[in-house]
């Protein structure tokens, strides 16, 4: 396990406070770092945004692409949530920084497993402010040069194992959800009682015979707690400046799983609920735009501006081993599509990036980004040192004066 980092940020609030306006430069401060926002969507599909961005109904989304550079992001193979998100923090492969799914050796994966040094360690431990909300397998949560808010995977009353349901922030056990802790009330007082992740899918038991009002409840649920989320999104934002920050939606995942629009020649087709909303899906990505806008509030022209996602999402496959591998708490929802196809390149995540001398409106071809490549591009914006175990490379080509080349050596691991 590498050397955690223990170290008492004692300055902690006064570090992720904003600073006071300063009416005269002081010659002697430090330059400021870089401003870096990192976004991720749990399962974000270009096949389902792209008709959606044709017809401009994310114009959020839209915007970003235009004042940068976008693509596929190569992910790993059977990607699922806690397996890439702990590659794109370590830069390392699953089966080396010792997170390979939702379930480790029979244990939920948590933060303990983690053998190689995450992101947000190196950037704390190289004085750089970090903010964290909702990061997949970020439970329990570490000291961090600022704050983190655990996400899918913390564990709670109703959702002992946490995986893919949500404790609420009052009902989580096994660990601390907030790092630091007395940031707890202060959620609790300005947001709510917050869900840490999204909500649990209803069972075959739930839907039958009332399968149009199930639909109906829970994504009124989904709604509920992405309107939560954004309001702590914003609060941390405005309240809670850090130079690093790092903030992940799982809704949409949660939905394409079992409401994807698919058609009748479709494994798994039920047209009792496959029939019912068939926008569902699209419809996450355009309340997504909508939290995208708020965002947007609070990054200027000197922030790098991440979304990415660690995989996409497709129906399902006759020919796959095991068409229900996706962990669906118990195997009893109806799941239509999933992600941890045994090739990972059938569901590429997706990249997007804008910022200081970032190229513009520049669509990067293939595979020239993979999950890799995150973590050593951001340590590469504060002028880090990228350690010799991450496996990436620096995503150069998405700078101005750089030609794009083709990516060698970034093979699915
Ligand atoms: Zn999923």
């Amino acid at each position: 396990m590498f050397l955690r980092i223990f170290v008492i940020f004692a300055a902690c609030c006064a570090l992720v406070a904003s600073a006071p306006a300063q009416s005269v430069p002081d010659q002697n401060a430090p330059k400021a770092r870089p401003h870096v926002i990192v976004v991720g969507v749990n399962g974000m599909e270009w096949d389902i945004i792209r008709p959606l961005l044709i017809r401009g109904e994310l114009p959020n989304l839209a915007s970003v692409i235009k004042r940068g550079v976008y693509g596929k992001l190569r992910t790993v193979s059977s990607p699922n949530c806690p397996k890439v998100y702990s590659t794109i923090a370590t830069g390392t492969p699953p089966e080396q920084n010792g997170v390979t799914g939702f379930i480790v050796g029979g244990i939920t994966a948590n933060t303990n497993m983690l053998k190689e040094e995450p992101l947000w360690s190196i950037l704390s431990k190289n004085g750089v402010t970090v903010g964290m909300a909702n990061v997949p397998a970020t439970f329990p949560v570490m000291p961090v040069n600022g704050y983190m808010v655990s996400g899918m995977l913390t564990r709670g009353k109703g959702c002992e194992d946490g995986v893919l349901c949500s404790p609420k922030l009052s009902q989580v056990e096994g660990g601390d959800a907030v790092y630091p802790k007395s940031m707890v009330a202060e959620i609790e007082k300005n947001i709510g009682d917050i869900s840490i992740d999204c909500a649990r899918m209803p069972s075959v038991d739930d839907l039958k015979g009332h399968e149009s009002q199930v639909i109906d409840e829970w994504l009124d649920e989904v709604q509920r707690i992405r309107v939560q989320q954004t309001k702590l999104f914003d609060y941390l934002l405005t309240n809670h400046s850090t130079d690093y920050t790092m903030l992940v939606q799982s809704c949409e995942d949660r939905v394409g799983h079992w409401l994807y629009p698919i058609q009748p020649h479709n494994v798994g087709y039920n047209p009792k609920v496959n029939n019912v909303k068939l926008d569902a899906f699209p419809s996450q990505y355009r309340a997504f735009d909508a939290v995208l806008g708020t965002i947007l509030k609070h990054v200027d022209d000197n922030t790098y501006f991440f979304i990415l996602s660690d995989h996409g999402i497709k129906p399902l496959r006759e020919f796959e081993e095991d068409p229900h591998m996706h962990m669906d708490h118990g195997g009893t929802t109806p799941v239509i599509a999933k992600h941890d196809f045994a090739d990972g390149d059938d569901v590429p995540g997706s990249f997007i990036a804008m910022g200081p001398g970032i190229k513009h409106d520049v669509r990067l071809m293939g595979f020239e980004a993979t999950v890799f490549d995150i973590a050593p591009t951001i340590l590469h914006l504060y002028g880090i040192p990228v350690p010799s175990q991450m496996r990436g490379r620096v995503l150069s080509q998405m700078f101005e004066g750089t030609k794009v080349e083709r990516a060698a050596g970034s093979a699915q691991q």
